[in-house]
């Protein structure tokens, strides 16, 4: 009697052993792992759940149970991490009108449309680097619970600004719409209330902070590359920010501000225009990364040339700031400052992210570390790097296929064939 009782049990553990033997593996013809400067042909992955367990030479046959995956006519490298992405957010002509039009259930449903999106265009892993209202955390916990399709999010939520700086989002509205918003809304003036608006990002599930540093070009006020922040209102900033874990990305584009952060402690440096070697010089011995987004300059510069497209105070900034980012990231290149791979996407067309790869590769960076700022040193930016930014042993099994020998041919990254987060195939042409 107890016996009887006892088998459906049994079964049932019988039943769940199963899947946890099997394995899956992947057939590579060529693998970029994000450490080697040179491909390995012809390996086995071998994944068991959400991690990589083994990279063996040749390839290996499938024990009973186990799925293979072929992808021996393509170059497998590790998922790409794009650093600064705007998920909530789409420029076009209208977007100004948004801000009282859409409602939060508006972003947040977006955000979840283009986060799809990026997925599909090899990027496993994103730093959302400021949205509107708290979507990116919502979402950072749906896609984590598998309830939605999407990348890792690491997320900064709201931006910090100073009043009329780049992420006061009440910049260019009617007196009555403008109000006098504060630290909740991530608008601070003075130490004290720096410290409070970065606790506030804590409170709400931010994972880093995100600073408007100076100007910026979308932004309805005048100046795209004043300093915005003093010297002591950034401490207050990094310092609790670190306090508390949180990395700090400095959006910049004028050299006094984005010096002024750099020296204060930053993380990182997020378009950087204006970057003089001064900086360059102080960056490198803070060990900064720098976020080119030459992707975003380009679209801005682009799209000023068409009339009416921005207001008229955008305009101009979009004409002058534009087309310089991927002159500036040429000479960060040269110079050795440390990059990581960010697009701004947000600005330009979610999905189009791997674009990025063809701007850095056209300013004179090799394919291969062009890889590696996209998967490894993106990684450490992020602070991820145990678990993603390189194809190893105990990894996340997060890794995007292209259909042939992107070293050769770097448009390939435009097309990819597969794309794996964390075990699960969400792309395989
Ligand atoms: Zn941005």
């Amino acid at each position: 009697m107890r016996l009887l009782r006892l088998l459906p049990l049994a079964c049932a553990l019988v039943a769940s052993l199963a899947p946890l033997t099997a394995k899956t593996l992947i057939h590579a013809g060529s693998l970029i792992d994000g450490r080697a400067d040179t491909p390995q042909k012809t390996v086995t992955l071998v994944i068991d759940g959400d991690r990589i367990t083994a990279i063996t030479p040749g390839y290996t046959a499938p024990a009973a149970g186990d799925t293979v995956i072929e992808l021996k006519n393509a170059t497998v490298t590790p998922g790409w991490i794009d650093c600064h992405v705007h998920l909530d957010q789409q420029n076009s002509a209208t977007s100004y009108a948004e801000r009282g039009t859409l409602n939060p259930g508006d972003f947040a449903l977006r955000a979840a449309y283009y986060g799809r999106k990026t997925l599909l265009a090899g990027f496993t892993t994103v730093r959302v680097l400021g949205d509107n209202t708290g979507s990116s955390i919502a979402l950072r916990k749906a896609i984590a619970a598998g309830q939605i399709d999407g990348p890792r999010i690491i997320t900064a939520g709201k931006s910090i600004a100073t009043t009329g700086g780049h992420a006061d989002l009440t910049n260019g509205l009617s007196r009555e719409l403008m109000r006098d918003p504060g630290p909740l809304e991530g608008v601070i003036n003075g130490a004290d209330e720096a410290r409070k608006a970065v606790r506030q990002r804590y409170k709400e599930g931010s994972d880093c902070i995100k600073i408007t540093a100076t100007g910026g070009v979308l932004s309805l006020a005048v100046n795209g590359q004043n300093p915005q922040f003093t010297p002591e209102e950034l401490r207050a900033i990094i310092e609790t920010a670190h306090e508390y874990g949180l990395k700090v990305a400095a959006h910049a584009h004028g050299t006094e501000g984005m010096k002024r952060a750099v020296e204060a402690g930053v993380d990182s440096v997020e378009h950087g225009t204006y970057m003089t070697d001064e900086v360059i010089a102080l960056m490198k011995q803070h060990g900064t990364y720098y976020v080119p987004t030459i992707y975003a300059g380009r679209f801005v510069a682009d799209k000023a040339k068409i009339d009416g497209y921005f207001p008229a105070v955008v305009r101009p900034k979009a004409a002058a700031i534009g087309p310089l980012i991927q002159a500036t990231f040429q000479h960060a290149y040269e110079s050795g400052v440390k990059i990581a791979f960010g697009t701004d996407m947000g600005v330009g067309p979610h999905g189009d992210n791997a674009r990025e790869f063809l701007y850095m590769t056209e300013a004179g960076m090799p394919p291969m570390v062009a890889f590696k700022s996209a998967t490894i040193e993106a990684a450490k930016l992020l602070g991820v790097e145990k678990d993603t930014g390189t194809l190893e042993p105990g990894k996340f099994a997060d890794l995007v296929a292209l259909p042939g020998d992107p070293l050769a041919d770097m448009t390939l990254v435009l097309t990819p064939s597969f794309v794996m987060k964390a075990g699960i195939v969400y792309k395989k042409l």
